[in-house]
């Protein structure tokens, strides 16, 4: 699996790749010609109202560079370019479902002649791990637009046997302009997950980037254009949630908002869409994800998957297992062994090899998580390590791990996006059923034994998009991804994934009868 984060995928690269001060130089002369503005009809804009915003970097604090700052009226002018870009007769909607495969193909293999560059973007920008960024999300991404190019000419509809004389078949259209709205704890992933679906069923797409990390996307716009997409078909308007990010779901002259993010917000983009033209909305929001590790299970394993589905990325994941029920005889030596585990960060600068923690992506969520973290024990729970900010520059905090956590704790109901383990305790296979499920998200879930029936129950039982058995955050391009409950709304990736960039037209012609 593409994602398998087991880290020994890592471990194995690393040395070939890790050049931080390569990295580095590369980046300071890319910023010299990455143009910092809004990407329209392929060509780079400034923005309406004149205003840019600045863009840090998490480790250090210190200014990276300034961004345009798209707004209504910019979303305006993106929403024009996607909607002749979309019209029928036009460039894109005339090319041949093989060759919107093959710009795919060609954005895969730019991203891949450019990735030391976008790995070192997100490192810089994003306070992600270099070697991280390298393999798994670049390794994603490449993957995801192979996956998506060879899907471009194998959507099609079906014969209906409709009753009476009719010849009457299906076609899968594209919906058209599609707002995509992403955050920053996966900012190229997010992109890639976003546009390539969208193009391979023929969309045209307005996005709007995390103003945490916009300069991945702003990168990509250049390798659009070079890989030869047509004006307007993509278009990236960098700037705030509140205004960008609201007028794109507000649009009535936008088709469909594919949002990922937080809960809250995703209410908004539902709110909005209700308010103005009743656009399609598929939402992947956050979660509190369950892992239940039995007494039977291969401890080491799950001790280390439950780490890694947690320590992730500095823990900002939406699928964190970020509650972790222990069976009742292990809890101790699960505990044990799970302090063990993340003691044995190296924490730093995430360009550096060697460094296996970086920095929280601000001081927003970096205060948040220090707030739950004083709330967990202010609550009664167990500090066993951790617990506060680490280094005197940049958003670090210790990993931390939290035991005696009992459910109705705010780190055991909130979603934290940091470095902090919660783990809990259970008895019965009835009982923590009920208290996995006893809560408003439904993201994943995974479960460790080696006990087929259970694996099994806690397949069906669980309410989540995803059911890990035995293993944690295993993912790739092939599989659908979504929440149940207020995890979301529609799925991402995969076949499934497809349909929520189509709408089903329904076709019906009498056929002559001989006689009549
Ligand atoms: P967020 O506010 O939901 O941001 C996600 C995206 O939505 C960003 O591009 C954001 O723009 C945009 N946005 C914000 N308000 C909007 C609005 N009113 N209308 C339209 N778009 C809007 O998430 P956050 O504030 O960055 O993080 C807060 C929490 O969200 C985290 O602690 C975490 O729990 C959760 N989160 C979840 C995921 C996930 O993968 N499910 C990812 C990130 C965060 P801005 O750039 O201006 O924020
Ligand atoms: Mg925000």
């Amino acid at each position: 699996m593409d994602l398998f984060l087991s880290g020994h995928v890592c471990n194995r690269k690393t040395l070939i790749i890790t050049n931080p001060i390569k990295a580095i130089y590369m980046l300071l002369i890319l910023l010299c010609f990455l143009p910092l503005q809004i990407f329209i009809n392929n060509e780079w804009h400034d923005s309406v109202s004149g205003k840019k915003f600045e863009v840090f970097n998490p480790a250090n604090e210190e200014k990276i560079c300034e961004v345009e700052e798209g707004d209504k009226a910019d979303v305006d002018k993106a929403v024009k370019a996607a909607r002749k870009a979309f019209e029928l007769g036009s460039p894109w909607r005339t090319m041949d479902a093989s060759e919107r495969g093959r710009l795919l193909n060609k954005l895969a293999d730019l991203v891949e002649r450019d990735r030391l560059i976008l790995a070192t973007m997100e490192a810089i920008d994003g306070g992600k791990l270099f070697s991280t960024a390298y393999l798994m999300d670049l390794g994603a991404c490449i993957k995801t637009l192979h996956y998506c190019a060879g899907w471009a000419d194998k959507i099609h509809g079906r014969t209906v046997p409709m009753d009476g004389n009719f010849f009457t078949f299906t076609r899968h259209e594209p919906i058209g302009v599609c707002g995509q709205i992403i955050p920053w704890n996966f900012p190229l992933v997010m992109f890639i997950w976003k546009i390539a679906p969208a193009l391979c069923c023929g969309n045209t797409v307005v996005v709007k980037p995390a103003e945490q990390t916009p300069l991945t996307a702003l990168y990509m716009g250049s390798l659009i254009k070079e890989a030869g997409f047509p004006p307007g078909v993509v278009n990236i308007v960098p700037g705030f949630g509140p205004t960008a990010g609201a007028a794109i779901s507000h649009h009535m002259d936008v088709d469909k908002v594919a949002f990922t993010g937080s809960t809250e917000v995703g209410k908004l983009i539902k709110e909005a869409a209700g308010k103005s033209n009743l656009k399609r909305v598929t939402l992947e929001l956050g979660g509190k994800s369950p892992n239940i590790i039995f007494a039977d299970a291969d401890l080491d394993t799950a001790v280390e998957f439950a780490h890694i589905g947690l320590f992730y990325h500095q823990g900002q994941c939406c699928i964190a297992g970020s509650r972790i029920f222990v069976e009742e005889p292990i809890y101790d030596e699960f505990v044990r062994r799970s302090i063990e585990r993340a003691k044995k960060y190296t924490l730093g600068n995430p360009l550096l090899p060697g460094v296996q923690q970086g920095p929280q992506i601000d001081k927003e969520q970096f205060q948040k998580i220090l707030e739950l973290i004083e709330s967990g024990k202010k609550e009664g729970a167990k500090l066993e390590c951790g617990g506060g900010p680490w280094g005197d520059k940049g958003y670090f905090i210790q990993p931390t791990v939290f035991s005696n956590v009992t459910d109705d704790m705010r780190i055991a109901k909130e979603e934290i996006f940091g470095p902090v383990q919660q783990i809990m305790k259970f008895k019965t296979i009835d009982e923590v059923i009920k208290r996995a499920n006893n809560t408003t998200y439904g993201l994943a879930a995974a479960v460790f034994t080696k006990d087929i029936d259970k694996a099994l129950t806690f397949a069906a039982a669980l309410q989540a998009g995803t059911v890990w058995v035995n293993c944690y955050s295993a993912m790739s391009a092939q599989c659908p991804f979504g929440g149940f409950k207020m995890s979301g709304n529609g799925r991402e990736m995969g076949e499934y994934g497809l349909h929520e960039y189509t709408e089903v037209k329904t076709v019906t012609i009498k056929i002559p009868q001989k006689n009549s």
